[in-house]
């Protein structure tokens, strides 16, 4: 299993901000600003690099979730970032595809 796995299956405890049949949202136990959350599909796909076109439907679900955890934090008028970290380079840490939700305080460009 997975480290995220086991947050679904209450293995591991997180502060979990949303849930549904497909889709888990928590907040990061290490955040990176005021609101991190971390977004991630229950069926495992280990990065995006390794999506499949038949995943388009959950990726679009993750999305979405992701702007509405947003809003309901109160991040619509202020902004917020979505980030997709992918493989070494990506700075990926947990082999299980996760939107990073960050927000409550501008972000900077170019990323580190
Ligand atoms: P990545 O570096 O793979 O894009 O992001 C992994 C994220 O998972 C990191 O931001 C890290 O802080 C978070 N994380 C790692 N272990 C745990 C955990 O046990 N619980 C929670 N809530 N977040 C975790």
């Amino acid at each position: 299993m997975t480290l995220f796995e086991k947050i679904v299956a209450r293995e591991i405890p997180a502060k979990i901000v949303f849930e549904d049949d497909e889709v888990l949202a928590f907040h990061d136990v290490n955040p990176q600003a005021p609101v991190h959350v971390l977004v991630i599909p229950k069926r495992v796909i280990p990065r995006i690099a390794e999506a499949q076109p038949g995943d388009g439907a959950l990726l679009g679900r993750l999305l979405l979730t992701a702007k509405q955890i947003g809003a309901d934090l109160g991040l619509s008028e202020t902004g917020f970032r979505l980030v997709i970290n992918s493989g070494h380079n990506g700075g990926e840490t947990v082999p299980h595809l996760h939107v990073h939700l960050l927000g409550g305080r501008p972000m900077h460009w170019p990323p580190g």
